[in-house]
């Protein structure tokens, strides 16, 4: 659905012309999996799918919602009465949002009309809940005139969702929906929260990175992620340092070796080592030789595969599938347990890569995939 329906559908439904319309991205992770809560580094991409939404102010304290995209009425809040977890729908997104700006001193954000229509898959790594709220998030910023930086609004964000919904995602998401860039990846320091944007231009290099949407619904929030971090934290505990980014890459095998937990020590390793990965891929852009970071992505995903064990069969099944297919390199990229991989592919190989995977998911028994470029495309911006 585009901007131009989504302004359309808010006047139906509210019977007068939006003050303004904005669009925020889903995004893939290149590389830098389940290093960003250790503060670590990422390296995502926006994609071309967003979140757009179609929004005026209120001063009455009223918050309505709706969606194009979920059956039902138009969802209405008032403000003084947004309590965090409370709200199992779909509309605690962009209420967190809106309660999020409010703690921080934002009173000025007095309601809300919101109409809103996504392309980006929800549930499938993609980041739909970050597209949200970080649509939400600008659109309140300019009409409110607050004021607020893009890495800002990445951090409201992610307190939304972290403490209104209730899950506990780290800084990637909404940062790469609010800060990313035409044609770049995004370093994030995940410390510090600095960005730079790394030249990432594939099609002038011929290539192409295929998003594969395994159509297995992950589920964050039953446990494995917390289960994960738990892990995570206390490998710092044990090796004294605050978190697992401060742990140097050439001094992983003596800090493997103090670790008696084989747990612990699978985490640890896949931690510092996919930090590393970031560094190497980052190397590697910046020497302009994109085709050597496919096997650094295939060498991911035997870490998140083998270290982390958060793949599945369907992840698996893509990563050997395309790469025996002339893939150049492969990994399965966000939360896992289902969700979404990547594969680098040379141009005039795509078509044979993505039939392979098809045709291996068909074999297996497995729900067809759909398969898409992750064109590396702007973050969070006003379109009308
Ligand atoms: P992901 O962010 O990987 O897509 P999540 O489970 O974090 O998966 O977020 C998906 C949830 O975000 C959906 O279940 C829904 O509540 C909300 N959401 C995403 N897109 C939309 C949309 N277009 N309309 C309403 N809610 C949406
Ligand atoms: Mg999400």
């Amino acid at each position: 659905m585009g901007v131009h329906e989504v302004r359309e559908g808010f006047e139906a439904l509210y019977g007068a012309a939006p003050e303004g319309v904005w669009a925020a991205p889903g995004r893939v992770n290149l590389i830098g999996e389940y290093t960003d809560f250790n503060e670590g580094f990422v390296m995502p991409l926006a994609l071309p799918h967003t979140a757009v939404a179609a929004v005026s102010r209120r001063t009455d304290g009223v918050l309505r919602l709706h969606s194009a995209d979920i059956e039902g009425p138009v969802v209405e809040l008032h403000l003084d009465r947004l309590a965090p977890l409370t709200n199992t729908s779909w509309a605690a997104y962009p209420a967190g949002v809106v309660w999020a700006l409010r703690e921080a001193g934002h009173t000025s954000v007095t309601g809300a009309d919101v109409h809103l229509a996504s392309t980006v898959p929800t549930g499938a790594g993609l980041s739909s809940s970050a597209a949200l709220e970080v649509v939400i998030a600008l659109a309140l910023n300019d009409l409110y005139e607050l004021g607020l930086t893009r890495p800002e609004l990445a951090k409201l964000s992610q307190h939304a969702e972290n403490d209104f919904v209730g899950v506990p995602c780290g800084i990637m998401d909404q940062t790469a929906s609010a800060c990313c860039t035409d044609g770049h990846a995004l370093h994030l320091d995940c410390r510090d929260l600095s960005i730079r944007q790394v030249p990432f231009d594939l099609a002038s290099q011929g290539l192409s990175l295929l998003v594969v949407d395994t159509r297995v619904k992950h589920a964050l929030g039953d446990g494995e992620y917390a289960e994960r971090r738990e892990g995570c934290e206390e490998g710092a505990r044990l090796l004294g340092v605050p978190h697992l980014r401060d742990v140097a890459y050439e001094g992983l095998d003596a800090a493997l070796a103090r670790l008696s937990d084989e747990r612990v020590r699978r985490y640890v390793r896949h931690v510092v080592s996919d930090d590393h990965r970031v560094e190497r891929v980052i190397g590697l852009l910046d020497a302009d030789d994109v085709r050597a970071i496919g096997p650094v992505l295939t060498e991911g995903h035997a870490s998140l595969r083998d270290d982390l064990r958060i793949s599945c069969p369907e992840l698996d099944l893509v990563v050997t599938t395309a790469n025996s297919a002339g893939a150049l390199g492969s990994r399965m990229t966000g939360g896992g347990f289902g969700g979404s991989a990547i594969v680098l592919v040379e141009v005039p190989d795509a078509d044979t890569v993505t039939k392979a995977v098809e045709e291996a998911f068909a074999a297996a028994g497995f729900t067809a995939p759909r398969v898409f470029p992750a064109v590396p495309s702007a973050g969070a911006r006003r379109v009308s």
